[in-house]
């Protein structure tokens, strides 16, 4: 009798198995007929499947032998105060959209359309394999907290902020939240005081402001002395068109992210978002400061940003910048699938260098898992499927024309999957979704209480959205 023979297998919560465990772990390794074992709710084991169910008793065993695993989705921007998805006028760009459209829309949500949206949100991303979200600013943050604890989804999360003192003027601007920097700069400690009391061991604070053009430098440059002060995330938008380059280079004579520089707001603890609009300058800028950024690949291109010319994202990949993948709003991007998101990333670069080695299926996949956890400043805790780690893991079902047939697991998931072949879904070891099916929340409920809410916005706004075809 050997000794292993002897050691009697040890009771934990729960064990996932798959066909390939993809591990995004130090090595990169990917188990063939792999599993985990989470117990309360942290990854204790990962290898072969035979070993791992020799070693441990789960309670519960999430048996998948046809199964791609693969670790949490994150979503590195998704905004929760936003518009109604598919309404927003064909044909705007950024800031005209922005102050038409989104703004209005922001300024008619009550606190009981947060808490709804909230939910909502919460519930499509689970549901695509998303288990961590970065909110740029939302409204009504009690009201979120409380929606997003009771979706089990992971989140950093602070308050809609401006002061509508920036490069681009007030007008045009809702008279909504109207502030000075001293108030924002009040707004925003408040908003981490109140995420850290809320002390929920999912939900962290960011220092959140919105940045294109609607935010002195003042706000800009205490609103990171905040972050680094509070040790949180300093979020916001940035570089995000050839418009906006061009309106700070009037004003003060440099690029968004070089000014971000010279203020002395650009370090570790700042999350860029967007920056589609970069030289090689900005590039070796964020590279210096070990700023994160994420990329909304399908905001871009719906935005006309001209991601594809005046993007840096093989640069940026290339340098290790952390980067997360993000949809941004739900009426920008039309959905919030991170794999859709994942394709992009991939292929974009490739034409836009010609380089089909521009950025690699793997470096996809990292983006939208450890990327993004590293972005939002949460590695430690998430990203990979690693001992020690928080078991938040994704299983997706292989039956289907997305991912069969089966030979390169990387490959299928970034080039061929959707959220929709998400199967099941735990986050901090709990089972959110299971065989498709949302175990906290009330999907089509949500649904028919988000349209409501929409039909009333659009009603207060004047906006009818409509196809450009007859509706008879
Ligand atoms: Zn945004």
């Amino acid at each position: 009798m050997t000794v292993q023979d002897r050691i009697e297998p040890a009771a934990v919560d729960t064990v996932v198995t798959g066909e390939y465990v993809i591990t995004v772990n130090t090595g990169r390794e990917i188990f063939r007929d792999g599993a985990i074992a989470v117990d309360h709710g942290i990854i204790v084991a990962v290898g072969k499947r035979a070993d791992i169910l020799a070693r441990y008793r789960p309670a519960t065993l999430i048996d998948k032998p046809d199964a791609i695993v693969i670790p949490g989705l994150t979503n590195g921007h998704r905004h929760l105060l936003c518009c109604a998805k598919g309404a927003m006028p064909e044909g705007g760009q950024t800031l005209a959209a922005l102050r038409e459209f989104i703004y209005p829309s922001f300024a008619a949500l009550t606190e009981d359309d947060m808490h709804v949206y909230a939910r909502h949100a919460a519930a499509e991303m689970i549901r695509f394999g998303t288990t961590l979200f970065e909110e740029p600013g939302c409204n009504h943050l009690e009201a979120v907290l409380e929606a997003l604890a009771d979706a089990g989804i992971r989140a950093r999360t602070g308050p809609w902020t401006w002061d509508q003192a920036g490069a681009a003027g007030a007008d045009g601007l809702p008279d909504w939240l109207t502030m000075d920097a001293d108030t924002a700069l009040d707004r925003l400690a408040e908003g981490v005081r109140t995420v850290r009391k809320f002390n929920h061991p999912r939900i962290l604070d960011a220092v959140t402001i919105e940045g294109v053009g609607t935010c002195s430098d003042e706000l800009t440059r205490g609103a990171a002395d905040l972050a680094t002060e509070y040790d949180s995330l300093f979020v916001l938008h940035k570089s995000t068109s050839e418009r906006e380059v061009e309106m700070e280079l009037k004003a003060f004579g440099e690029r968004p992210v070089a000014h971000m520089d010279t203020i002395g707001a650009l370090h570790e603890r700042v999350l860029l978002n967007h920056m589609t609009s970069l030289d090689a300058r900005d590039v070796e800028l964020v590279v210096a400061s070990g700023a994160r950024i994420s990329q909304n690949p399908t905001s871009a291109l719906k935005l006309a940003k001209g991601t594809t010319q005046t993007g840096k994202w093989r640069e940026l990949a290339a340098a290790g910048v952390p980067m997360a993948l993000g949809t941004d709003a739900e009426n920008v991007s039309n959905h919030t699938d991170i794999c859709r998101a994942m394709q992009l990333a991939a292929l974009l670069p490739r034409d836009s260098t010609r380089d089909p080695n521009a950025v690699s299926a793997e470096q996809a996949l990292e983006m939208a898992t450890l990327g993004g956890a590293t972005a939002l400043r949460m590695q430690d805790q998430v990203g990979s499927l690693e001992v020690g780690k928080q078991a938040d893991i994704v299983v997706f079902d292989t039956g289907n024309f997305d991912l069969r047939p089966l030979h390169n697991p990387v490959a299928n998931v970034v080039y061929g999957s959707t959220g929709h072949s998400v199967d099941t879904v735990l986050i901090g070891g709990d089972v959110v979704l299971r065989g498709g099916q949302l175990t906290a929340l009330d999907e089509a409920g949500l649904r028919h209480q988000v349209e409501e809410i929409n039909r009333r916005v659009l009603g207060e706004i004047g906006i009818a959205p409509l196809p450009r075809w007859p509706i008879i």
